[in-house]
């Protein structure tokens, strides 16, 4: 999959998309991450893309033709399946959007900045907008990091072990079991003796039980769901 970010900090992403699983997706060609600096996209000479708000409201608005030249270019080179928006008000981003949006061919993620975009931005060109919770950032970066990181992560292959991907918490609505490595017993704390016996049977219903009390004690609306 091709994920195309827009941002006016470039440089604040760069790191972030060339470390770790998001490289390794990229160097085994399972996915493709661009960043475009809106500013390249203005049409004035200071560069800027953004404008006092009508009305006289406080902030600055991001305006519509700088966004505007930059999907459009887009566009013109590839067909999209959601040009996405990050935005405190937009459908809360969960393991559910993660998977769905893995599934994707070409995605575009559009950071606001400032007090955020032009309303005719998201009438015109936005197909869906996303929050990543409940409190406001400076801007749309880390969201767009956030997306990118989970939704990569789940595209089949990224992760070596693909059950792994599969049996994080939130795969089922349940959060995971708790997880063991050598050597069996620290400073007296013991593996549970279970998980040693190698009965492949037993161990898969002990895990199982134990998804099901941390969903229930944790995260009881999980299971609401
Ligand atoms: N005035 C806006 C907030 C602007 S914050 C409001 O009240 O809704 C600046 C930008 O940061 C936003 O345009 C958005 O792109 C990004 N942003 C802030 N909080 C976010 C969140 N919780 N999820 C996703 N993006 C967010």
């Amino acid at each position: 999959m091709r994920i195309d970010i827009i941002t006016v900090l470039p440089e604040m992403l760069e790191g972030f998309i060339n470390e770790s699983i998001l490289a390794r997706a990229q160097k085994k060609g399972l996915a493709e991450i661009h960043l475009h600096n809106l500013r390249d996209y203005s049409t004035n000479k200071w560069r800027r893309v953004d404008d006092y708000p009508y009305g006289g409201f406080a902030g600055m608005v991001m305006q519509c033709e700088p966004i505007d030249r930059c999907i459009s270019q887009l566009k013109a080179e590839r067909d999209y399946d959601e040009v996405i928006f990050t935005s405190p008000d937009g459908e809360q981003f969960d393991q559910h959007v993660a998977n769905d949006l893995s599934m994707k061919g070409n995605i575009i993620i559009l950071c606001g900045h400032y007090k955020g975009i032009d309303q005719r931005v998201r009438d015109h060109l936005i197909t869906r907008e996303i929050s990543i919770g409940d409190y406001v950032l400076t801007g749309g970066e880390l969201a767009a990091a956030i997306i990118a990181d989970a939704v990569v992560r789940v595209v089949p292959g990224v992760i070596g072990d693909e059950q792994s991907a599969l049996s994080d918490c939130f795969q089922d609505d349940m959060l995971s079991a708790p997880i063991y490595t050598r050597p069996a017993e620290y400073k007296g704390w013991k593996v549970p003796e279970i998980l040693l016996s190698g009965n492949e049977a037993k161990i898969k219903n002990w895990e199982m039980e134990q998804a099901m009390e941390r969903t229930q004690r944790l995260r009881p609306d999980l299971l609401e769901k």
